[in-house]
């Protein structure tokens, strides 16, 4: 009898071994998925064309525009918590996200701020509108990315093509998107792709249409345009 209940807590204790064994391998995993999830990258902030990089202006610019249409969405490149929601005289609406992989990223001149300080949000939400407030020529997105935390001299800012992927002026980017750009002239010939351009000062539209496949009347269609007026910084679809 006595063997026999020996035998019945070696058993037990094995089969307590086996699932503590059982658990941890479930906890590795776990833990795995999350790191695979930083890995896996950023997603672009908004639909657009770079219209700047990051270190232009002698250095000062320490952020990346793209250029796209009045309150089209931006989302957040990873999770995080909403750190600030507020109006700035140069940044005007802007929200600041902190992440869990130790980034604090920027979204400046919005016209709308859908998010609140202390949010939690995750990758992709939508946070706010594109727009022009703050000091800003034209309708875009400033974005920046900062290491630990932003500061006013701005040190700990880092080029968010190392994060987003490699882009260039005049690259299209889409929201949601992983990972580098195509160039306005390898995207053209990509069918169904709306390309865009970002109109230069001297632009017509009659000159845009000579370097696209519209003309003036279809350009003017396509973009909902209703007098022949364009304005520098402006993003046309030149494609359909
Ligand atoms: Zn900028």
């Amino acid at each position: 009898m006595r063997d026999y209940i020996r035998r019945l807590l070696i058993a037990a204790i094995m089969a307590l071994c086996v699932s503590l064994l059982f658990l941890g391998g479930k906890q590795t995993e776990a833990s795995m998925q999350e790191s695979r999830e930083i890995k896996e990258g950023w997603i672009w902030p908004a639909d657009g064309v770079i219209s700047d990089t990051y270190g232009t202006r002698h250095g000062t610019h320490k952020g990346i525009d793209i250029a796209g249409r009045l309150n089209s969405p931006i989302i957040a490149v990873e999770k995080g918590v909403v750190d600030k929601s507020y109006y700035s005289q140069t940044y005007g609406n802007v929200i600041f996200i902190k992440h869990p992989s130790n980034y604090v990223t920027v979204y400046a001149h919005l016209n709308n701020r859908l998010v609140q300080a202390g949010q939690e949000i995750n990758q992709g939400d939508r946070i706010g509108t594109m727009g022009r407030t703050g000091e800003s020529t034209g309708v875009h997105l400033h974005f920046e990315s900062h290491q630990i935390a932003w500061t006013f001299d701005k040190k700990n800012a880092i080029d968010p093509e190392m994060l987003l992927g490699y882009t260039e002026v005049g690259s299209t980017v889409m929201g949601g998107k992983t990972g580098s750009t195509e160039s306005l002239a390898a995207s053209t010939n990509i069918k169904g792709d709306k390309v865009r351009y970002i109109v230069q000062a001297g632009d017509t539209l009659s000159s845009i249409a000579k370097k696209s496949n519209l003309s003036v009347i279809q350009l003017k269609e396509v973009n909902q345009l209703k007098t022949d007026l364009i304005i520098p910084e402006q993003v046309l679809v030149i494609q359909q």
